[in-house]
């Protein structure tokens, strides 16, 4: 198993895949191998800390690995704390763009032009990465002012190192502090990886994305069913499904388009850093609100803060903010909750509405998310609690349902 440091002494982030979630990142373990901090699947123990909530998992004796673990070489540095993150951040802002491609992507959410430029959304291209770090370094004191501020990272090159920013390219959406500062940027990444949906007995993986068909992207996977292992090539939205004999629904894999959001990070690279801890949360206000917000000041200056809102993401918070007129804190994923306590509590709410994916009904995963969430402010605050509901007919999420012109149902679960 490959291993990273983090900051607590004797726990090592999971470079491999989580024994327990299969995923990557984020799940942490001992040096000793026998107990993981899981991101992903819930257990009875857990704590909540500065990037999520963690599941407790005892690996049994078959679980733990038996080898020793590689523990890389760590050329990170810590974060820097969020004003200066902040000042490097508006650099970049002024020394950057949103291009034609990503500014369209954006209009064809119903946002307008005004709406996106005033929300600061940027370009992480694919190029030139160098010369748009060079501009931003020339305005600060000296380029070693960008070590420590994710996304930024030094790269050795042919004529020696030299500055420049890590990622997937895509649509940098700006996550802001209640003091308006921008503490992080989450990509919309504009090739999410593909990943299989599988149902039934059958195990798979996806071994390289290959050229595309018909504008379709398509995969070379490996499937394993009735222990028999078969590789072949999968396009896009393309159900594969196997009957038995007797015409029974046996399993079926579909390649599909995997996460779309990540943080923008230069984690495990010279100089560079994640974005954790604290992972950063998103204040959005009304965009016609934002020229008002100044540095340092506190929305509740601007707007009733005495009610606020959740949601999963920081482009849903910002669309669902400006129709809905309400202030609305986005966070990463439903699980990391905790990061949304303190902003609550600074701000005085009193209401909190929660506005979760409709597909919480469907999926056990996102309604156990829910369920702790809505317990974690039941027991840690005195706040009224709400649910924004919808049918998932309408919209998945939130922003999708007041683009169409609908408002969700608020039902209060704890009075
Ligand atoms: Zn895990």
């Amino acid at each position: 198993m490959k291993l990273r440091r983090t900051r607590d002494t004797g726990w090592y982030e999971i470079a491999s895949t989580c024994p327990i979630c299969g995923h990557k990142g984020w799940c942490r373990i001992n040096k000793a191998q026998t107990v993981v901090h899981c991101m992903r699947v819930q257990s009875e123990h857990y704590f909540d800390s500065q990037i999520g909530r963690q599941y407790i998992h005892q690996l049994n004796e078959q679980e733990s690995p038996i080898t020793p673990p590689e523990i890389e070489d760590n050329h990170n540095v810590e974060k820097k704390p969020n004003d200066y993150l902040d000042g490097v951040y508006q650099t970049f802002l002024e020394e950057s763009i949103l291009s034609d491609f990503h500014l369209s992507a954006l209009l064809k959410r119903k946002m307008t032009k005004k709406q996106i430029q005033i929300r600061e959304y940027r370009t992480l291209p694919s190029q030139d990465r160098h010369k748009i770090t060079k501009r931003v370094s020339d305005r600060l004191s000296s380029p070693d002012d960008l070590s420590g501020v994710p996304g930024f990272y030094v790269k050795e090159g042919k004529y020696g190192p030299y500055w420049t920013m890590a990622g997937p390219s895509g649509t940098l959406i700006p996550f802001r502090s209640i003091y308006n500062e921008i503490t992080g940027f989450q990509t919309r990444v504009d090739q999410p990886p593909l990943e299989l949906r599988l149902k039934g007995s059958i195990k798979g993986r996806v071994l390289r994305e290959v050229e595309k068909e018909n504008g379709l992207r398509r995969a070379i996977c490996e499937l394993i069913i009735a222990g028999r292992r078969l590789e072949g090539g999968l396009i896009e939205k393309d159900v594969r499904s196997t009957k038995d004999a007797m015409g029974e629904f046996l399993c079926s894999a579909e390649l599909v388009q995997g996460q779309k959001y990540y943080w923008w990070s230069s984690s495990n690279k010279l100089n560079g850093s994640s974005i954790g801890a604290p992972i950063p949360y998103h204040f959005a206000l009304p965009s016609e609100l934002m020229e008002n917000w100044n540095y340092h000041n506190t929305p509740d200056k601007l707007l009733d803060c005495s009610e606020i809102w959740l949601t999963e993401g920081g482009l849903k918070a910002d669309i669902a903010s400006d129709a809905l007129y309400k202030p609305f804190i986005g966070i990463p994923g439903l699980n990391s909750f905790s990061i949304a306590l303190e902003p609550l509590k600074a701000m005085g709410c009193k209401h909190l509405v929660i506005a979760a994916d409709a597909d919480v009904t469907i999926t056990p995963a996102v309604e156990l998310a829910l369920g702790n969430c809505v317990e974690f402010f039941a027991n840690h605050t005195d706040m009224k609690i709400s649910l924004a509901m919808w049918d998932i007919s309408l919209a998945k999420g939130i922003d999708d349902l007041v683009s169409r012109l609908y408002v969700p149902q608020v039902t209060t679960l704890v009075g």
